[in-house]
């Protein structure tokens, strides 16, 4: 493997040498989100950026339950992952226009997973003639794109997708408000 200047992949190199555990697990146990490069939390399930990418913008989306396959989810948990997918693709698009993407789980060590006890989505954004530098990143580990700036770019979108949800929400409830109390009075009158 090529050596190249890369301050922050070192940094979570030194950090993390004796991982103890799963590190899902304990990302989403710690509330240390912006150093852990978590991007957003749901009800099943979060987003975090993966810290060894094949491209720029590539994420994992992982349930928060410690389980090997998707078939051990809940119904609702495993839905709750697909629209954590969706949200994240919404916000790659938004940010960084990929001209596509690669969506996928590896299961068990065989398939290539490198952490095989969490169940986990990678979201890979591809823009054409790409896989002319994938074999590079894939040997020199570098980005072309510093991690903690696409972090905070990403987080922003996530946090305006989450504000967008809350006011469409009491928005909408407001409505049903409005209807109701309508409905009843045209009842009275
Ligand atoms: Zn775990």
């Amino acid at each position: 493997m090529r050596v190249m200047w890369a301050p922050w992949r070192m940094a979570y190199i030194k950090k993390t040498r004796k991982p103890r555990g799963c590190i899902f697990c304990a990302k989403a146990r710690e509330r240390r989100d912006a150093s852990n490069f978590l991007l957003h939390r749901g009800r099943h399930g979060f987003v975090l950026l993966n810290l060894f990418p094949y491209n720029s913008g590539h994420l994992m989306v992982a349930p928060y339950a410690h389980v090997k396959s998707l078939e051990a989810l809940s119904d609702e948990a495993a839905l709750d992952l697909i629209g954590l997918t969706n949200a994240s693709l919404r916000v790659l698009r938004a940010e960084i226009k990929p001209q596509g993407f690669n969506v996928g789980i590896n299961l068990g060590r065989v398939s290539g997973a490198g952490i095989e006890g969490h169940v986990h989505i990678h979201i890979v954004p591809r823009w054409n003639g790409d896989t002319n530098f994938m074999p590079l990143f894939a040997e020199t580990r570098v980005i072309p794109e510093h991690l903690r700036t696409t972090y905070r770019r990403l987080r922003a979108r996530f946090q305006q997708a989450d504000a967008r949800r809350r006011r469409d929400h009491s928005r909408s409830s407001v409505t049903i408000h409005r209807h109701a109390s309508r409905r009843t009075s045209d009842v009275r009158s």
